[in-house]
């Protein structure tokens, strides 16, 4: 069994299966379950480091991270084939992922070694003013399913290079990839109550901390649903909070666009990754001249994208995470279809080799951005095409949205495209690439009822992580 860690030792708990969602008779490991009280003590031994990690040495926490890079860069194919099994996302886009979670803590490794502050002349003379950043206390970190190993490493490399200790509560269906990660840095030399791991019921242990004092900050990616009561749990206790929430990413087809470049980006942002990305795209807004030839385009594409088993070469989409997804996948697409929506191409169950919830890729068109299926984030591959007159109707149909995290156009107009970049309500915009896929060294997240709080990553991770000091001087 894969334990808990709780004040530096593994503690056992009841025992969960992860599932293979490629094969559900694949049992990819046994999981502890923590129970609130486990959650407490989590809690408590991260307070209780707080004074020792966050006045240690720059090198003793730079070292951690370098360690923990390495050896994530070492095992990439490993940790990949592990976040594949239990995610069912390809084993190349694991990897990938594996590549930048290693990516990630190399990049505040060297972060930690920047850490600067401001000095300043007082307006009244003789007085200096100094701007520090410190640590802001025990971190409590809640992740979603989707980027098993990505969203953890780009909460934990921040919170431990500022100096912060934390509780780490990964989805109930990957605790694997999350194991890994905190066994690594455990092993790295992490002092006890540094970093604990609490894997386990978001009813439960997630609930848990929201209810705890002394959690000073909390870092949430996930649904709307569940971001909405963490935020009202961390007002009630004073607490610095960030939320990182679903998505309705619109891409927008111009008749000037290059066909080839739109289709791919289209297909990218729909269905790679299952659809399963808070910034894939599932909203395709195309003007009348190019209509026809993009929806003809992008249906022969589908047809050539081989669904099956995430870690059988040749892959191009795995299998829907779970049953509860996919039958949430399914309901959509009835709802599409009930609402008046063709769909094209698609929709349908697939059998394969191995038992997986295996879902065809599908495109409705003829959709309105008022459907149901063009407003709520559905969280699989399906996508929409809708139908727009010119570039004026497609941005107010691309911005009628309550969400706002990733943006896309394809175009070859300057004009347009730059046009896009700066109206389009978003936290991030693409021009001719997918709405999906960024880096990891600038800053990542929303607007409207996608986020709340400061960027992710880069160097604008310090707002979250940290908390800004002034102290005045009179010598
Ligand atoms: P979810 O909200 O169901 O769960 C997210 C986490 O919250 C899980 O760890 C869960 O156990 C925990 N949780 C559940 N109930 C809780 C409670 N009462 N108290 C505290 N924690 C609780 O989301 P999910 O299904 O795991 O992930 C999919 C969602 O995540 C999608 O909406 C997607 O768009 C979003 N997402 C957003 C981003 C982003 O950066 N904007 C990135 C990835 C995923």
């Amino acid at each position: 069994m894969h334990k808990n860690l709780i004040d530096g030792e593994w503690v056992d708990g009841e025992g969960v299966e992860n599932i293979n969602p490629s094969n559900t008779a694949d049992v990819v490991g046994i999981y502890a379950c923590a129970n609130e009280e486990d959650t407490e003590r989590a809690i408590a031994a991260a307070k209780a480091a707080f004074p020792g990690w966050s006045r240690s040495g720059l090198l003793e926490r730079h070292a951690i991270l370098r360690k923990t890079a390495d050896e994530i860069l070492a095992r990439k194919e490993e940790l990949g084939r592990l976040l594949s099994r239990e995610e069912g996302k390809t084993l190349a886009e694991a990897i990938g992922e594996t590549v930048r979670a290693a990516q990630i803590f190399d990049f505040f490794a060297g972060e930690m070694l920047r850490l600067a502050g401001e000095t300043l002349p007082s307006v009244r003379p003789g007085i200096t003013v100094e701007v520090t950043r410190e640590p802001v206390g025990v971190v409590g970190i809640i992740t979603p399913w989707n980027f098993p190993v990505a969203i953890p490493a780009w909460k934990i490399a921040p919170a431990l290079c500022y100096g912060n200790t934390l509780v780490f509560k990964p989805a109930e269906l990957v605790p694997g990839s999350a194991w890994a990660i905190v066994d690594i840095l455990h092993r790295a030399g992490l002092p006890k109550g540094v970093l604990n791991l609490v894997m386990g019921k978001g009813s439960v242990v997630g609930q848990a901390m929201l209810d705890n004092r002394d959690v000073d900050a909390l870092t949430f990616t996930g649904s709307v649903s569940t971001g909405k009561r963490v935020a009202q749990a961390c007002v009630e206790h004073h607490r610095k909070f960030q939320l990182e929430m679903g998505g309705k990413n619109p891409m927008v087809v111009l008749d000037d666009a290059d066909l080839d470049v739109a289709v791919d980006c289209a297909a990218n942002s729909a269905f790679f990754s299952t659809g399963q990305r808070c910034t894939a795209s599932s909203r395709l807004i195309v003007t009348d001249s190019i209509h026809d030839r993009f929806v003809d385009a992008l249906t022969e594409k589908i047809k050539s994208l081989n669904v099956d088993d995430a870690l059988k070469p040749g892959t191009h989409i795995g299998p829907v995470v779970d049953p509860r997804q996919l039958e949430q996948d399914l309901s959509y697409i009835g709802i599409g279809r009930d609402e008046g929506a063709r769909l094209v191409i698609g929709g349908e169950l697939l059998e394969r080799e191995t038992q997986g919830h295996y879902l065809q890729p599908a495109l409705f068109t003829e959709a309105s951005n008022q459907m149901r299926i063009s407003r709520e984030e559905i969280f699989g591959p399906v996508a929409s095409v809708i139908r727009v007159k010119d570039y004026e109707e497609a941005l107010a149909v691309a911005n009628d949205t309550e969400f706002g995290l990733s943006s896309g156009i394809c175009t070859t107009s300057l004009k347009h495209a730059s046009h896009y970049k700066r109206n389009a309500e978003a936290g991030m915009v693409m021009v001719n690439l997918p709405t999906a896929g960024v880096d990891f060294h600038v800053p990542f997240g929303g607007r409207k009822a996608s986020s709340y709080g400061p960027r992710e990553q880069g160097r604008y991770a310090a707002e979250f992580f940290t908390i800004v000091k002034t102290a005045y001087t009179q010598p």
